[in-house]
């Protein structure tokens, strides 16, 4: 990275600014494959899955997979938005495969999942953002092996009708990430608006009031600390339950830089206050994602700092 995106106006979260190169220790991960890895994978391809463990490069695909857990992307490996920190490839989609709620629910049942996160690519092609089938994944993987199911899932573009035929199937956890603060959107997010993914979340309460929700943010974008605090706050406003802060970590020079590198300090900072504002969980830390240990996450197990 050049040394004048390094020099840009540090911007303080709580313990401070670090330096972009070299990455900091508590952001080096070392992992290699194990029997249960390699049975994740070798199911994955086996039923044509992608998850976005793989798709995203989460710097805790060794740890998951390696505890038999893997994160489902449905509808497809790409994306019809353009998001600037995110690995999916974009484009047109394919068509959807019918197939693919039995093979979600097969490959839970043959891991033993009993806490299964589905996420999906944006849809905006299709009439109601591909709804209905990621709720058709949902319910066969209930079905199939009775684990719960957390949906993470994209802003439908705000359509209530998408919401209701998500939570008919029955999620115990709707996941819905507004990633970063309202002013870095443009740059971040292009296409998606934060008012609408606070929308989204306060409309999923509203129609299914016993669904636990939750949202996530990234940091070292260049957003501000009072920026995040913001978020924190409008999140609590929107009823929004749980709460994951990450590091952001650029997949490849292409995409966003880093800006910076969040001391693990400034995270158990931010995950305190998080909590002391109601939330019910909270997962606050560097390598933290939305849906890493989020089987522990919902059940108010300490993750991250
Ligand atoms: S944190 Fe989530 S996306 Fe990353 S490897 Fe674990 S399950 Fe997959």
């Amino acid at each position: 990275m050049a040394d004048t995106d390094v020099r840009k106006p540090p911007i303080r979260i709580g313990a401070g600014v670090v330096r972009i190169e070299p990455k900091p220790e508590w952001l080096k991960v070392r992992w290699g494959a194990g029997p249960t890895f390699n049975l994740v994978e070798q199911q994955l391809r086996a039923h044509g899955l992608h998850t976005v463990c793989e798709e995203a490069i989460c710097p805790n695909r060794g740890e998951c997979w390696g505890r038999g857990v893997a994160t489902v992307l449905i509808m497809g490996d790409v994306c019809t938005r353009r998001c600037g920190f995110c690995a999916i490839g974009k484009g047109r989609p394919a068509a959807l495969d019918p197939n693919e709620p039995a093979h979600v629910a097969e490959t839970s049942a043959i891991l033993g999942a009993r806490y299964l996160v589905i996420t999906s690519v944006d849809r905006d092609d299709l009439p109601d953002g591909g709804a209905s089938h990621f709720a058709a994944c949902i319910r066969s993987v209930r079905e199939r092996t009775g684990a719960d199911v957390e949906a993470l899932i994209p802003d439908f573009k705000g359509s209530r009708s998408a919401l209701e035929t998500l939570l008919e199937a029955q999620p115990i956890c709707l996941a819905h990430s507004v990633e970063t603060v309202p002013e870095l959107y443009r740059t971040v997010r292009p296409g998606s608006f934060y008012d609408r993914s606070l929308f989204v979340l306060r409309m999923s309460k509203e129609i299914s009031p016993g669904t636990a929700t939750k949202s996530n943010i990234m940091l070292g974008l260049g957003e501000t600390r009072d920026g995040v605090l913001r978020v924190i706050d409008d999140l609590r406003e929107a009823r929004c339950d749980g709460l994951t802060i990450g590091q952001y970590l650029a997949p490849s020079r292409g995409h966003l830089p880093v800006r910076e590198y969040v001391h693990p300090d400034a995270f158990a900072e931010l995950g305190e206050i998080a909590r002391s504002k109601g939330f019910t969980f909270v997962a606050s830390g560097p390598l933290v994602r939305s849906s890493y240990k989020a089987d522990q996450q919902f059940h108010g197990e300490r993750v991250g700092s």
